[in-house]
């Protein structure tokens, strides 16, 4: 293997799952890659965190073994609250289906986990699961690693491609880019083949959604628009059945077991394999023996059988949230159906026959089956990160888009769009700010990203102050703001006083405040 010294693999940083792989060697001139197997053979790792009642930490598969007896403990999932503010809406949304506790930090500010009474931020947990990932990579390749491409859904805002970032800092791993989900599975399809095709990428996961319209022509990857949302997965197929199953067994018996953690453990975890299940065959039985106890002492089962077809009405809703995005999304790249040579399925949840045919009935063709749905996003990251590598032949360019809107707060609340969604990145743009009082010392500029007119309704990205501004009266300064988008969607911005030349830059954060 070329440069193994200094080797950049590719990691594939999942919701429910995460992979690594990496380039090894080439096959009539295209690069072979290879997934990093974990023992036992598997080429994924659970993306779990536990602490167990010794206080031992549990990453992976040691995790999830002991998930059942412990979920207040055990962290899963956690990839949908990196990088939230405790405001947002969609962490309150979380602390209703996980069975941890999520609280905000002593600031307010941030999104803490608690596990086993200790505190944990979302980069801390993500920066575990990493470096498992990098200590089962370092073990099989036999040379410490200290770099990586992660993959992240192309629907992260900013501060959630920064928390990853932040993540692999605290573990000495440097990400030396962030390239989106689906991108990286359109690298995995194209990379070597000289096609000039446009792709229809359709990611549904663990836990988030993507779809991006891609156009491939040779080595150049050219994103049109992407879309997504980073609450709808297959652990909410999971709940969707989860909540059904709760209903059943409350109208049968007058128990509500959704107070009691191991009984719900158990329920999901059987729902997910039932759910699986049903992508292969038409009904499954579902039961649980002594999931709980009447009150005069006589023990309960669940005994219920569930169809594929009622599988499918309770989730219908999901799957057609979906599509909606699909539709919105070909429609701001500008391209119809016809338009669209393939369509590509990523993510565990398209093996579900259902999501199959409502996508060949949308684009009026079948799903390409030409990537693996788990393996393609490693796959295409190791792709990228053999193309940074300085002993590489490989040259890819990578165009991408940010997905939402990124501006700034209006008086008033509200939004003003300094690059709309779908904005080609890396990106700058500048504008003037004036000042608006007399002798105004300072210019604080409340940065958000998302598609609501309202920036409340945004996420924040952070506060900048350009302070130090020269006494004049109102209206009389004027400051150039340069906003920076890099290629990895991260957002840097500048700004200067160009009668005094006083400058500033810095990368957006909320936390720094
Ligand atoms: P990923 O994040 O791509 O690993 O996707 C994992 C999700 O896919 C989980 O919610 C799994 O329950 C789901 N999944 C995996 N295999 C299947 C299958 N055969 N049918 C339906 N869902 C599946």
């Amino acid at each position: 293997m070329a440069g193994q010294k200094d080797v950049i693999i590719g990691i594939d940083l999942g919701t429910t799952n995460s992979c690594a792989a990496l380039v090894d060697g080439e096959q009539n001139g295209v690069p072979k890659v290879k997934l990093i197997p974990y023992k036992g053979g598997e080429f994924t790792v659970p993306s779990i965190f536990a602490i167990d009642d010794k206080g031992n930490e549990l990453i992976g598969y040691e995790a999830k073994r002991q998930w059942q007896l412990n979920p207040k403990n055990t962290v899963y999932g956690a990839k949908r609250l990196v990088g939230r503010t405790f405001r947002s809406d969609i962490v309150e949304t979380m602390q209703k289906v996980v069975g941890y506790q999520v609280k905000p930090s002593v600031d307010n500010k941030e999104v803490v986990i608690d596990v086993a009474k200790k505190e944990f931020t979302l980069q801390e947990v993500s920066a575990r699961i990493l470096n498992k990932i990098r200590d089962v990579a370092s073990n099989h390749l036999r040379v410490p690693v200290h770099r990586a491409v992660v993959t992240v859904p192309a629907y992260f805002t900013d501060r959630q491609r920064q928390s990853v970032k932040d993540a692999g800092k605290l573990i000495g791993m440097e990400v030396v880019r962030i390239i989106n989900e689906p991108t990286a599975a359109s690298l995995a399809y194209g990379v070597g083949k000289g096609l000039n095709e446009k792709v229809a990428v359709y990611d549904l996961g663990g836990g988030t959604f993507d779809v991006s319209i891609i156009e491939i022509r040779g080595q150049v990857f050219e994103v049109k628009a992407t879309g997504g949302d980073i609450f709808l997965g297959g652990i909410d197929f999971d709940n969707a059945m989860i909540h059904y199953i709760l209903g059943e067994f409350e109208k049968k018996t007058g128990i509500d077991l959704s107070n009691d953690p191991v009984a719900m453990q158990r329920i999901k975890d059987l729902a997910e394999r039932t759910k699986i299940d049903l992508s292969a065959r038409e009904e499954a039985p579902f039961n649980i023996p002594f999931i709980t106890m009447t009150p005069a002492g006589q023990p309960l089962n669940i005994e219920m059988r569930f169809t594929r077809k009622l599988l499918e009405q309770l989730t219908v809703e999901l799957v057609d949230r979906t599509l909606k995005i699909v539709a919105r999304v070909l429609v701001d790249s500008g391209l119809s159906t016809q338009d669209i040579d393939e369509v590509m399925l990523v993510g565990g949840q398209t093996r579900m026959p259902v999501v199959q045919e409502r996508l060949t009935k949308f684009f009026g063709k079948v799903p390409s089956k030409a990537v693996h749905p788990d393996e393609a996003v490693a796959i295409g990251a190791a792709l990228y990160a053999h193309s940074l590598q300085d002993d590489s032949n490989l040259r890819l360019q990578l165009l991408d888009v940010i997905p939402m809107a990124i501006g700034l707060e209006r008086a008033g609340g509200g939004f003003h769009v300094v690059f709309p969604r779908n904005a080609a990145i890396p990106n700058a743009k500048q504008i003037t700010a004036t000042t608006s009082t007399d002798n105004q010392t300072e210019l604080i500029m409340r940065i958000f990203q998302g598609d609501n007119d309202m920036v409340t309704r945004n996420e924040m990205l952070g506060e900048f102050t350009f302070s130090g501004i020269r006494p004049a009266r109102a209206g009389q300064v004027e400051v150039e703001v340069t906003f920076d988008v890099s290629i990895e969607g991260i957002l840097t911005m500048h700004a200067r006083d160009p009668a005094t030349g006083k400058e500033m830059r810095t990368t957006v954060r909320v936390t720094q405040h």
